[in-house]
């Protein structure tokens, strides 16, 4: 089955996502740990270290449940809902 880490802002907002089950086509798929996800999703300790400073979390989601809760707000044209505006 599909699934996906998601990445999201403080606010709640997403900006991240990556494909959390690898080769499912081979039957041996497995999702990718939380910490697997976050060493993949983030190139360094330094920058992990401040993005979980700032208080980035992330969340395995079923990849259907990411297309129509989470794939919307990642679009370009999608404003932050979670701030008052400007
Ligand atoms: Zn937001």
């Amino acid at each position: 089955m599909r699934q996906q880490w998601v990445f999201f802002q403080p606010c709640g907002c997403p900006f991240g996502v990556l494909e959390a089950v690898r080769f499912p086509e081979r039957g041996a798929g497995r999702a990718l740990t939380r910490s697997e996800a976050w060493r993949e999703f983030y190139e360094t300790a330094a920058e992990r270290n401040t993005a979980m400073d700032r208080g980035v979390t992330s969340e395995l989601m079923d990849h259907d449940v990411y297309v129509r809760d989470v794939y919307p707000q990642m679009l370009s044209s999608a404003a932050c809902p979670h701030k008052t505006a400007a």
